[in-house]
């Protein structure tokens, strides 16, 4: 860029450096209310960290994984195309003659604006492409409850960007022109897009060459450096928060919960109540959220219209975080805590203040209806492309809500009294435990515990009608396969997983223990679970408690057992079967293909998917407790909306991996007088059918 003509480096110097402390000021108060959260060590594997940001922020790999992710790629990488311009053009503002060129040689300077001009060029037709869906197309996720600040923000950024970038267009073609005329500094030959502009100005002469080059710099850096100061205090928030909040992610399994220290004889309460009783990364995660909606536009309680929005519950806890930690630092500042209420000293602050620090996280901010409403599915986690945790932040408030306050829906006391009193969700005797396998050529560890694998059945396989013929279809077909195996029988107990996240980590830490240790006794080394909350559980949250074991889905263990010949489905089934993914087995587990490996093996099926399949896959509506909750919200049940989705591929067959979703789906076809036309089997039942059995 041609120096500016206009003598102004004390001046560009005073509003640069104005608007850069009032830029960083700013981000340094939310920094500082960042940390008012509890302490987290989400430190170390730093490599993986890296990693991490290269591929989820520079190469965008979640946000891409949809046309629409295109336009956000190319404004991201022109966002830092021109952010490496930028310096150069404050440079020029405090030494008139700077440039890149003779730093980094003609070529690469040639080479940088060629870059440059294309990025800028295809930023101007993201923008507009970007303006059109908000505005024309209007897709569900980027609806907003507060429409008209949201359109605002919206209008401003984009407007900004846009202008910025024409104002560089204005600037480097003058500055080409000007070079073309003997004047001002070389203009490299290859910035295409501007050299084309520049013939525009090819009839005017030096002089208004020269005013317009500084017109075109001040505008474009004014704007520059007006963006910088309105970024803390818009959704692009994110452009800063971000990368720390990937670099942090969570790095172990996502479905495993965090384990509460229930002996703390400090803690006057347990879970969650207040916004900043959140770890400083729960609180990271509400800054770096882009409002963008991916974590709406499948989750099932938002498309039932419950009121649940992941989106709306992240955006008005960050909200209520910038207000209430703002002042919660003045007051520790003077020390008068919630006294000091006034600082303007009007009398009309009072009212204000002391509401946002009264208003409480759970009712006045994020309802409990919002938190029953959730099913956990973890939609919402896997499609952010900025890695924010909202399960994990539901249930710490769940947590509170059962632990301290005992709020919770009313038909969950009695499942609570059920799994305290015979560890199952129904409340069936305990002595009745393991005789579903009576007649089966199995035994339990009590009477062999020599074998290879124990065969969880969960509370389904050893209580429910349905779960029982799935139990024993696991039981046959690995006995058919030789596999070593055994089970706990009348020993077995509920593994608590749901208990957990309703809330009611006391009653689940009760549980996991009890089970770990009774496991354990054993010296079990491998298990195989056939509910996948159950698996998850096993697999990844256990560990906390001491169980640390291989843990398998039945249908990984079938799979397997298929493609080592040591299960041969030979029978025709001849039937459309439409697979579901169960939210615990696919996005908690990445347990994908082996139910479908299982599937696509037995003779005459045809495996259809549903629009919403693999990561992308709808809640059956059962999970995060909500099996046990009586669902009155919204404007249809989770597990209508999941069946009639499933209906679309006109399936003989639903096939599924979980108990849960077994049942949520026969309801839904009974709610349609479907249940004789189309049957819900398990990947177990499936490969059963198909196996001629031998033994
Ligand atoms: S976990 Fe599922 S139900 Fe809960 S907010 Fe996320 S997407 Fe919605
Ligand atoms: S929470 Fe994540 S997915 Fe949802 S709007 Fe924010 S950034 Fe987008």
């Amino acid at each position: 860029m041609t120096p500016g003509y206009f003598p102004g480096n004390i001046l560009f110097l005073t509003i640069f450096l104005a608007a850069n402390a009032f830029f960083f000021y700013t981000v340094y108060k939310l920094y500082k209310i960042m940390l008012l959260g509890k302490p987290e060590d989400r430190f170390g594997q730093y490599g993986e960290r890296i990693k991490s940001v290269l591929e989820f922020v520079f190469g965008q790999k979640r946000v891409l994984r949809e046309p629409s992710g295109i336009g956000h790629f190319l404004i991201f990488w022109g966002f830092v195309v021109i952010t490496i311009g930028s310096i150069e053009t404050f440079g020029v503002g405090i030494y008139h003659n700077f440039s890149y060129e003779p730093i980094i040689g003609k070529f690469l300077y040639n080479l940088l604006y060629f870059i440059q001009d294309i990025f800028c060029a295809a930023v101007l037709v993201a923008l507009a492409v970007a303006l059109y869906r908000r505005f024309v197309i209007k897709p569900l996720r980027l609806e907003s409850d507060d429409p008209k600040a949201t359109k605002l923000d919206a209008v401003i950024i984009i407007g900004l960007i846009a202008v910025l970038i024409i104002l560089l267009f204005g600037s480097r073609a003058t500055d080409a022109q000007l070079y073309a005329k003997g004047e001002g500094k070389y203009f490299p030959p290859l910035a295409i897009i501007s050299q084309i502009l520049s013939l525009a100005f090819s009839g005017a002469s030096v002089d208004t060459l020269k005013f317009w080059s500084t017109f075109f710099w001040w505008a474009h850096t004014i704007i520059i450096l007006a963006f910088l100061v309105y970024i803390p205090f818009s959704k692009h928030l994110h452009l800063l928060a971000a990368v720390p909040n990937v670099f942090f992610r969570r790095l172990g399994p996502i479905g495993e919960l965090s384990k509460m220290d229930l002996e703390d004889e400090e803690a006057e309460s347990f879970g969650i109540a207040n916004i900043e009783e959140f770890t400083w990364k729960q609180l990271l995660d509400l800054y770096a959220c882009t409002e963008c909606g991916r974590c709406a536009e499948n989750c099932p309680a938002t498309l039932t219209e419950k009121p649940l929005n992941p989106k709306y519950v992240i955006h008005h806890m960050k909200e209520h975080l910038k207000k209430k930690g703002e002042l919660l630092i003045e007051n520790k500042g003077n020390g008068s805590g919630e006294e000091n209420v006034d600082s303007q000293g009007t009398g009309e602050g009072e009212t204000e203040v002391k509401s946002e620090l009264e208003k409480s996280l759970i009712g006045d901010v994020v309802s409990k209806d919002t938190l029953w409403s959730c099913t956990t599915c973890g939609n919402c986690m896997e499609n952010c492309p900025v890695f924010i945790e909202h399960v994990h932040k539901f249930v710490d408030m769940r947590r509170y809500l059962v632990l301290t306050e005992s709020d919770f829906p009313a038909e969950v006391a009695t499942v609570f009294r059920n799994w305290e009193t015979n560890s199952n969700p129904w409340g069936i005797g305990f002595s009745q435990r393991g005789d579903w396998a009576k007649d089966l050529p199995v035994k339990t560890l009590s009477e062999d515990s020599n074998v290879e694998y124990l065969l969880y059945v969960g509370c389904s396989g050893s209580f429910d009608d349905r779960g029982q013929k799935v139990a024993k279809a696991v039981v046959r077909l690995l006995h058919e396969a030789g596999v070593s195996f055994g089970i706990l029988g009348v020993e077995e107990k509920c593994c608590g997983e749901t208990a957990r996240r309703i809330g009611n980590e006391y009653l689940f830490q009760m549980m996991a223990a009890d089970l770990v240790e009774t496991i354990n006794g054993y010296g079990v080394k491998k298990i195989i679970v056939t509910c996948p909350h159950g698996y998850n559980c096993f697999k990844n949250e256990y560990p906390q408690f001491g169980g640390e074991w291989k843990v398998y889905h039945h249908t990984e263990v079938l799979d397997k057992l298929v493609r080592d010949g040591m299960l041969k489905p030979t029978k025709d089934i001849n039937r459309n079967i439409v697979f579901h993914d169960s939210c615990y087995l696919g996005r908690y587990n990445s347990v994908y293909e082996q139910p479908r490996n299982v599937i696509k093996a037995i003779p005459g099926t045809v495996l259809s998917e549903m629009d919403r399949h693999r990561h992308k896959s709808f809640c059956c509506g059962a999970g995060g407790g909500r099996m046990w909750m009586e669902e009155t919200l919204g404007n249809k049940k989770i597990n209508d909306e999941r069946t009639e989705q499933a209906l679309r591929c006109n399936p003989d067959i639903i096939g599924v991996a979980c108990p849960f979703c077994t049942t949520m789906f026969e309801d839904g076809l009974k709610a349609k007088d479907l249940e004789e036309n189309i049957k819900v089997y398990d990947i177990a039942e499936l490969l059963a059918m198909s196996v001629e059995f031998k033994k």
